[in-house]
């Protein structure tokens, strides 16, 4: 990194890490000079630059509150929410804080969890904690609660890892379970970036979804060769618009996860795929630790391999959810399913009903699909679909379905695509008829 290399750059985006002296003053001469910097969990040596006074100690997996009345907080929730990992404590001595650190849900301190700053001719914002860290943290949960019985339920799944147990709080508030907190604070990253650099340029921003709309559901459901899929998409092409695109979105489709023995034919399976329908492997360990990572290959190998054999003329599954969504560690399987060509999970499962509670939201801080990070923060080329909806969990429905679209559609803008696993088993579900009846008004607009 040097000064002629960051001119080349409107704005620069630091991760946590230690700097030496000579990056901290390269880093300082190129903002003062113009540069962007956006800093997470910076080095304190750059407390002077984004205008700090360090404190003693740090604050660990508590809470931030959102300025919204300031320009980077537009559009982000005023309500105090979760982050993981350590903050670093400092008062303000010449930034703006963006967002305060709070010591639980309903306690601000005095210290700012994001800043703002105008240095030199350049812009300066930091996270006091780690963003990046935080929000895989969020996502994909607690790591030391990997592979534990928490829930009493099944094998192990990857929401023991936000199960608090023994009086422990759950990984994620749940009680806040309807502001999809990683999600929010990711926008709020993008503004700051947005704003820091709108001197220079204005900065383009995709939307999400196709037709601008702000929530789209993925239907899925699991078949364990019981042969409901076929009745099922029956019906969603009976439920779809008239004339509609699937290109476009337009019309009800979904993916069945099944068992290689289902009376679905080849035939059957061949003209629904040709219509957009996906028919996947419900890859199964019999709900039990797969035990070693070889042994794991091995059920993909065998039941990919059956399901080929059998339904030859279909395209390789590219999504799939396991069978009692077993989930030993921390990426073992999200690693596995990418080298089995599965390029889509939806094993991060909001289940069973004393996790949920009937509580509508994200127990992962999360309705985007985005990829995985594994241990040492190197990214997994598999995207991560949590399962929020299923008809498993003791969920209200339409209740719930309804809850976190008015969420989207509404002034709180928590636009998301939300997964539900309503079983393909059998045919008839109140479930699926209510989940896709509920968006039915919004899908014009
Ligand atoms: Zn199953």
């Amino acid at each position: 990194m040097t000064g002629s290399l960051l001119a080349s750059y409107d704005v620069v985006l630091l991760g946590e890490m230690p700097l030496t002296a000579a990056q901290a003053a390269t880093l300082t001469t190129w903002t003062n000079g113009g540069g962007r910097l956006v800093a997470m969990r910076p080095d304190r040596q750059l407390a002077p630059l984004f205008g700090l006074t360090p404190a003693a100690g740090t604050r660990a997996d508590a809470y931030l509150k959102v300025d919204t009345g300031a320009a980077p907080g537009t559009g982000i929730t005023g309500d105090t929410m979760g982050y993981h990992g350590p903050a670093d404590l400092y008062t303000l001595n010449g930034a703006t804080a963006v967002a305060t650190l709070y010591s639980d849900a309903t306690t601000a301190t005095a210290n700012p969890a994001v800043t703002l700053r105008t240095a030199g001719s350049g812009r300066v914002a930091a996270f006091s904690y780690d963003l990046a860290r935080s929000v895989v943290q969020t996502r994909q949960g607690n790591i030391a609660w990997a592979g534990q019985q928490r829930d009493g339920t099944d094998g192990y799944e990857a929401a023991e890892m936000f199960f608090g147990t023994g009086g422990q709080p759950d990984w994620n508030n749940l009680d806040k379970a309807l502001i999809p907190i990683a999600d929010e604070q990711q926008r709020l990253l993008a503004n700051l970036i947005t704003l820091v650099d709108s001197a220079n340029k204005p900065l383009p921003r995709f939307w999400y979804f196709p037709r601008d709309v702000k929530a789209v559901v993925v239907m899925t459901g699991d078949d364990h060769g019981v042969g409901g899929t076929a009745g099922r998409w029956d019906g969603y092409i009976a439920q779809s618009p008239p004339g509609c695109s699937v290109a476009n979105w337009e019309c009800v489709r979904g993916s069945s996860y099944i068992y290689t023995d289902d009376p679905l034919t080849p035939a059957q399976a061949r003209a629904y795929t040709d219509q957009g329908f996906e028919v996947g492997v419900h890859v199964t360990t019999n709900c039990r630790p797969w035990g070693t990572t070889a042994a794991l290959q091995g059920f993909y190998s065998d039941q990919l391999s059956n399901w080929r054999a059998k339904y030859t003329s279909l395209p390789a599954p590219s999504s799939s959810r396991t069978h009692c969504v077993e989930w030993d560690d921390w990426s073992t399987r999200a690693k596995t399913k990418p080298a089995n060509g599965i390029r889509l999970d939806t094993d991060y499962y909001f289940y069973p009903s004393n996790f949920t509670r009937d509580r509508p939201g994200y127990f992962n801080g999360t309705g985007q699909i985005m990829r995985f990070a594994d241990a040492d923060g190197s990214v997994i080329d598999e995207y991560q679909a949590t399962t929020q909806l299923t008809d498993e969990s003791g969920q209200s429905h339409p209740g719930t379905v309804t809850t976190l679209l008015d969420a989207a559609y509404g002034s709180k803008g928590y636009y998301a695509a939300l997964t539900a696993n309503i079983h393909t088993d059998f045919a008839a579900s109140s479930a699926s008829d209510a989940i896709i009846a509920a968006p039915a008004p919004r899908s014009t607009t």
